[in-house]
C-alpha cells in the first residue's frame, strides 16, 4: 500500500485550490501528519502547503514525492474540517480559509540550510521593552501635574510599552521616574510581565449578581452542548459581569472560553476588566498588537497556559483546546462581518464551532440584530433578558426635538433650542456632555451657489468631505486629499458653501458659544495614531467637566459614570441609506449612544435632533420600546425575502476598464441564470450606489434565494472554473452587510 498525502497549497490560482495528492516516502513517515507543513514539488519547483489529510491515494499515477516536512503540525484535523466549512459556505478558497487558523506571521517563507529546506523562525516579541504599570489605580496626581495625570489615566485599562506611552502623551520620563518613586508605578521587563500579569492585577470589583443576572448566569452554564444564549440586557444592565461569571464557572469544569469584542482599541476598559479578573489566565488578540506579540499570544493559547482569549472577530480560531465557552459582546456589531476575503461573520462561524466543539455561545446586546431576535422567536435560540440597570440607575429620559419646526421658527443653527438649554445647564453644573455626530470633517460636502457643481473625489463616485483643520476636501472611501479651491473649479465663482456637520464642526460651534469649556473631539482623525483611543478617552476621563464630541466611535463601550447629558445631533444620517438594515442600524446606533448617559446617582437625559420624529428608530428609542420597530421590520423583511427570511449574496466585479466591468458582470449574470436553482432570483447586474471606487468601476449581482440553503457551493462552481476575465476583480459576498 502506497502512503499518500492531500496537500494544500500556500499558492493564490483558483484552478489550484484544492488540496492535492502527494507520495510520502518512507523518511518522512513519521512525520508527515495532519497540519504540518511541507516543501513539495510543483511543477518544476518547489511549493509550501499543508497536510490536510493522509492515507491511501485516490491515483497512483505519476505522484510525486513529498520533499521534506518544515515543521510540527500547526492545526488538527478538526480546524481543518471547520475551514473547510468555511470555504464552502462564503465561496473563498480553503487555503484563506485555512490561515484564519494558523499562528500569525506563519504565512511560510521558507530558507534552504544545510539540512534542508526549513520555515524562516516565527517572530519573537522584543525581549527588553521595558512596560509600565499602575500599581495605585486610586492615586491622584496633584492638579499641576499634568503629565503624571495623564500617565495614569493611560494606564488605568493596563500596563503599556513606555514608547506606547511617549507615542500618546510626549516625553514623559521626569513624571513616570516621580511617580515610580512614590511606589504608584512599575516599570519592568516584557518577559516578566507576561508570567507575573496575575500577580500585579488591579482591584477586580466582584459584584453580588442581581436576581437577573445570576438567572442569566445559569441559563448560560446549564445550556445544552451546542446551544445559543441570546443575553439581551439593556445598556448598563451589567453583561460583562455575567460573562465573566460564566466564564468563571466554565474555567472549573476545566474548559476554556473565548470572547469577541467589536473592536479592542474602542473597548478598553472591557478588555481591562477582563484583565483584572482573569490576569495570567487571559491572552489578548487584536489587529494592533505587533506580529511578534500576537505570536506570543497565540502561543499562551496553544500552550494551554491561558485558559480565556479575548479579542476581535479573528480571535475565533484561536487555538484553544477543551473549549465551553464563546462570547459575542455587542453581537449586532456589523463589524463581526469580515469585509475581505473570506467574507465569513464571526457570528455565524462561531454557531458552527460550538457545534462542532460541543460547547455554548453567548450573544449578548442592548440591541440584538433581527436575526438573533428572530432566532430566540422560533426557539432556535435561548432568550434570557436584564430589564435593568445593575447599579440601580434608571435609563436616561429621552426627549425629541421635531428640526423642522426649530427651522420654521428661525433657528438655523445646529443646535435646537432644547439642546442648547441642556447644555447651557450641564455647563453651568460643570457636568459632562456627549455630542453624537455621525460624520468626521467639517462639512459633508462643498457646493458652489452659481453653478451647482459639488467637487468629487477623482477616482471614486462620491463627493469631498470639507475638513477645518487642514483645509481641505477629503475622501472618506480612499483618503485621497486636495485643497479647498478658493474659486468654483468650473464657473470661477466664489460663492462655494459647505454644506452638512461633521465632528469638527459641532467641536468649533461649541467652542464658539461656550469658550471655556474643555472639548475632546473623538473620531477617526484623532485616534489614528497607536494608543489614539486610549488617550482620547482618558483626556475625557480626567477632565473635571466637558463635552466629548465623537462619531459612532463613541456608541461602544463607554462606562462613564459622570455622563449626564446625550446629544444626538443629526439622528438622520444612516436613515436614508440603501440598505434594508438602515432602520434596524439606525436604532441599533441612536440607542448604543443614549445609553452612555446617566449610569451614575444623577438622573441621565439624551435629547434627539431629527427631521423625522415619527420614524420608527426615533420612536423606538424615545419610547424606550423596540417591539413595534421589531415586528415591523421582521414582516417587511419576510415579505420581501430578506435575511433572516431568505439569504442573500453579491457578486461584485470591479476593474479600470468600464467595458470590460460591464461585460464582465452580463457574462457572470448569464453563467448565474444557467446555474442556480429555479426559487433563487437574480436581481442585476446593475451599478451598485458607488459606481466607482479607488479608480475601479463597479457592477454587482445580488441573489436571493430561500433561507437555510446553502449558497457558497453553487456560486463558487458558477464563477470559478476559469473564464478569462483578465483585468476584472471578482468578489462573492454570501451574507454581505455592505452593499454599497
Ligand atoms: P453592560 O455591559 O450591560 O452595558 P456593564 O457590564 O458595563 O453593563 O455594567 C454597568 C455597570 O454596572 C458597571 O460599572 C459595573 O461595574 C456595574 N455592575 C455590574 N453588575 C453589577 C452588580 N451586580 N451590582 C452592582 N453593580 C454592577
Ligand atoms: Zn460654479
Ligand atoms: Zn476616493
Amino acid at each position: 500500500m502506497l502512503f499518500a498525502a492531500q496537500v494544500l497549497l500556500d499558492v493564490t490560482p483558483r484552478s489550484l485550490a484544492r488540496p492535492l495528492d502527494y507520495a510520502v516516502p518512507q523518511s518522512l513517515a513519521d512525520s508527515v501528519a495532519i497540519g504540518a507543513p511541507v516543501l513539495v514539488p510543483l511543477g518544476s519547483r518547489p511549493a509550501v502547503g499543508y497536510v490536510v489529510s493522509v492515507g491511501e491515494p485516490q491515483v497512483t499515477d505519476g505522484l510525486r514525492d513529498i520533499v521534506d516536512v518544515l515543521g510540527d503540525p500547526l492545526f488538527d484535523e478538526a480546524r481543518w474540517n471547520l475551514a473547510s466549512w468555511i470555504a464552502r459556505e462564503y465561496a473563498c478558497r480553503p487555503i484563506d480559509a485555512l490561515r484564519l487558523f494558523l499562528p500569525p506571521g506563519s504565512s511560510p517563507k521558507v530558507a534552504k540550510r544545510e539540512d534542508g529546506w526549513r520555515l524562516k523562525p516565527p517572530p519573537t516579541s522584543p525581549a527588553t521593552e521595558r512596560l509600565v504599570e499602575l500599581l495605585d489605580p486610586g492615586y491622584r496626581p496633584p492638579a499641576a501635574a499634568h503629565r503624571q495625570r495623564a500617565i495614569v489615566a493611560a494606564l488605568v485599562n493596563g500596563p503599556l510599552r513606555v514608547s506606547e506611552l511617549r507615542a500618546a502623551i510626549g516625553p514623559p520620563d521626569a513624571a513616570l521616574a516621580a511617580l515610580q518613586k512614590k511606589g504608584v508605578v512599575a516599570i519592568f521587563e516584557q518577559r516578566r510581565w507576561r508570567s507575573v500579569s496575575g500577580g500585579l492585577a488591579r482591584e477586580d470589583r466582584r459584584h453580588t449578581l442581581t436576581k437577573a443576572q445570576a438567572e442569566a448566569v445559569e441559563a448560560i452554564v446549564k445550556a445544552s452542548p451546542g446551544s445559543v444564549v441570546l443575553l439581551d440586557g439593556v445598556t448598563g444592565s451589567g453583561k460583562t459581569e455575567v460573562y465573566m461569571q460564566a466564564v468563571d464557572a466554565v474555567l472549573r469544569q476545566g474548559r476554556r472560553a473565548i470572547v469577541l469584542v467589536p473592536e479592542i482599541s474602542l473597548t478598553p476598559q472591557t478588555v481591562g476588566r477582563f484583565r483584572a479578573r482573569f490576569g495570567a489566565q487571559l491572552a489578548v488578540l487584536h489587529s494592533r498588537l505587533s506580529d511578534g506579540e500576537r505570536y506570543d499570544q497565540w502561543q499562551l493559547a496553544s500552550s494551554g497556559e491561558a485558559r480565556v482569549v479575548i479579542g476581535a472577530r479573528s480571535a475565533l480560531f484561536a487555538p484553544v483546546r477543551d473549549l465551553g465557552l464563546v462570547v459575542i459582546d455587542e453581537e449586532h456589531e456589523p463589524s463581526y462581518k469580515q469585509s475581505s476575503e473570506p467574507r465569513y461573520h464571526a457570528r455565524d462561524v462561531a454557531r458552527e464551532l460550538v457545534r462542532r466543539q460541543g460547547a455554548v455561545l453567548v450573544l449578548g446586546s442592548a440591541t440584538p440584530s433581527l436575526e438573533s431576535l428572530h432566532a430566540s422567536e422560533t426557539g432556535e435560540v435561548r432568550r434570557v433578558v436584564l430589564p435593568a440597570r445593575a447599579t440601580g440607575a434608571p435609563m436616561p429620559a429621552v426627549t425629541v426635538v421635531d428640526m423642522t419646526q426649530e427651522f420654521a421658527d428661525g433657528n438655523r443653527t445646529m443646535f435646537s433650542r432644547p439642546l442648547a438649554a441642556a447644555l447651557d445647564d450641564v455647563i453651568a453644573r460643570r457636568g459632562k456632555a456627549v455630542l453624537f455626530i455621525n460624520r468626521r470633517g467639517f462639512a459633508s460636502f462643498v457646493l458652489c451657489r452659481e453653478c451647482g457643481f459639488v467637487p468629487h473625489c477623482e477616482s471614486c463616485s462620491v463627493s469631498l468631505t470639507y475638513h477645518e483643520d487642514r483645509s481641505s476636501l477629503v475622501c472618506h472611501h480612499c483618503g485621497h486629499t486636495e485643497a479647498l479651491p478658493q474659486r468654483c473649479p468650473r464657473c470661477g465663482s466664489p460663492y462655494l458653501r459647505r454644506f452638512g456637520t461633521g465632528t469638527q464642526r459641532v467641536e468649533a460651534e461649541i467652542v464658539s458659544r461656550w469658550p471655556d469649556v474643555p472639548v475632546v473631539r473623538m473620531d477617526a482623525d484623532t485616534t489614528a495614531r497607536k494608543g489614539g483611543h486610549e488617550r482620547v478617552l482618558a483626556e475625557f476621563e480626567q477632565a473635571p467637566f466637558g463635552v466629548l464630541v465623537g462619531t459612532q466611535m463613541i456608541a461602544k463601550g463607554l462606562d462613564y459614570p459622570d455622563v449626564e447629558l446625550v446629544g444626538i445631533v443629526d439622528a438622520d444620517t444612516g436613515m436614508h441609506m440603501p440598505d434594508f438594515r438602515a432602520t434596524e442600524r439606525t436604532f441599533q446606533l441612536l440607542m448604543q449612544v443614549s445609553g452612555r448617559a446617566g449610569r451614575a446617582a444623577r438622573p441621565g437625559r439624551v435629547v434627539v435632533q431629527t427631521y423625522w420624529p415619527d420614524h420608527p428608530a426615533v420612536r423606538a428609542v424615545v419610547s424606550g420600546d423596540r417591539s413595534a420597530l421589531v415586528a415591523g421590520e421582521l414582516a417587511e423583511r419576510r415579505e420581501l425575502g430578506y435575511p433572516p427570511f431568505g439569504r442573500l449574496a453579491r457578486v461584485l466585479v470591479a476593474s479600470p476598464s468600464r467595458s470590460a466591468a460591464l461585460s464582465a458582470a452580463d457574462e457572470i449574470a448569464s453563467r448565474l441564470a444557467a446555474s442556480v436553482p429555479a426559487d433563487w432570483m437574480l436581481l442585476g447586474p446593475t451599478e451598485p450606489a458607488i459606481g466607482r471606487l479607488k479608480g475601479l468601476y463597479r457592477r454587482h449581482i445580488v441573489v436571493k434565494a430561500p433561507p437555510g440553503v446553502p449558497l457558497g457551493p453553487t456560486l463558487w462552481a458558477a464563477l470559478t472554473d476559469g473564464a478569462a476575465r483578465t483585468g476584472v476583480r471578482l468578489a462573492i459576498d454570501v451574507d454581505p452587510y455592505e452593499m454599497l
